[in-house]
């Protein structure tokens, strides 16, 4: 298994942009941003459905959104990120590799941002932000999603921790474990979207709105 994902992971490699260089300094300062199997899928995702409007919860550093931003200058990218010292980051980042014009920063708490944009529609939406209230980003955000739209959750094997819950001691994580059972068996029987999952990295939840 290991020796796949290595294999894998070193002729995907040879694809990468400079982007890159951003997730030794998130492996630095344990910024959990996301991981590059689940990535590349999210890419390719991308490549075949061909958003124009992407909206992301959870931004961190902005490493995500650039990603996505790269896959084609049509693409524009509504990223909510409620920590300052993230905020920050990530508008540097954003200048700095130029994506600017393409990747709009929301500045708040997603839960309190719905207003910001409201007005708009979204062909696809990235959850990668506090994993006990994934379910409560899904239906506050979802109903901007266009018909055939996407939702990708981030995590949802949670650090191997959701199928095997008994290993956790600890009260919090146990909660939010808890929680993240909850929202994927909400998910999987919501019948306004198709859901799959996929045992790669942390992973991974692919939703469409519709039939
Ligand atoms: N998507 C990023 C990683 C995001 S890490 C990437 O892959 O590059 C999760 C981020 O979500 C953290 O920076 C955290 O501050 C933010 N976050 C958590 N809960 C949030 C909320 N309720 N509203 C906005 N941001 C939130
Ligand atoms: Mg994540």
């Amino acid at each position: 298994m290991e020796k796949n994902q290595t294999y894998l992971l070193n002729l995907l490699n040879h694809n990468s942009i400079n982007i890159e260089n951003l997730r030794t300094f998130a492996e630095k300062n344990s910024v959990p941003i996301v991981d590059r199997m689940t990535l590349e899928m999210i890419k390719q995702i991308i490549r075949i459905h061909k958003p124009t409007k992407i909206l992301e919860i959870g931004t961190a550093i902005g490493y995500s959104s650039m990603q996505f931003a790269s896959i084609d200058p049509q693409i524009q990218v509504t990223t909510i990120e409620r920590n300052e010292r993230m905020q920050q980051q990530a508008i540097q980042n954003f200048e700095h590799y130029n994506f600017q014009k393409q990747i709009h920063l929301i500045k708040g708490d997603a839960l309190e941002q719905f207003a910001a944009v409201e007005n708009q529609s979204f062909d696809m939406i990235f959850i990668d932000a506090a994993k006990a209230q994934t379910q409560k980003f899904f239906e506050l955000y979802t109903p901007l999603l266009k018909n055939h739209g996407v939702v990708i959750t981030d995590n949802i094997l949670y650090h191997d921790f959701v199928a095997d819950i008994d290993v956790v001691r600890n009260r919090n994580v146990r909660q939010m474990v808890k929680k993240i059972q909850k929202y994927n068996e909400w998910l999987i029987n919501n019948e306004a979207f198709t859901t799959n999952f996929l045992n790669i990295d942390d992973g991974l939840a692919i939703s469409i709105k519709g039939e």
